[in-house]
């Protein structure tokens, strides 16, 4: 299961920032999870309630789900989710253009 090992990078990323900050408690963080990023949710909520120590030992975990989005390549167009995925347009292929995300958007922490 790789969500142990991204919530692990998570953790280290977060314990760095509040360190810099001086921060004494992370109460919540927010991350966006894709919803092609090959991330799955409960799992990635299962591995933090596993790794919540430290600073992180009252944080929240916040999920925000990013759907998947797809534009043309040839003239940006958005092209809707479902087949056949070209542009209205261009008849282009459409190209992924967001959704395989992972990222930390929030991080709130208490600094005296
Ligand atoms: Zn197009």
């Amino acid at each position: 299961m790789h969500e142990y090992s991204l919530v692990r990078a998570l953790a280290d990323r977060v314990e760095e920032e509040a360190r810099s900050r001086q921060a004494v408690a992370v109460h919540r963080l927010t991350v966006a999870i894709g919803a092609v990023s090959g991330v799955e949710p409960a799992l990635f909520e299962t591995a933090f309630s596993l790794c919540r120590e430290g600073i992180l030992a009252d944080a929240e975990l916040e999920i925000r789900r990013v759907d998947a989005a797809w534009s043309c390549p040839s003239c940006g167009r958005a092209v809707p989710s479902d087949p056949p995925l070209r542009c209205a347009v261009c008849g282009e292929a459409a190209r992924l253009s967001g959704g395989d995300e992972l990222i930390l958007e929030q991080i709130e922490m208490e600094v005296p």
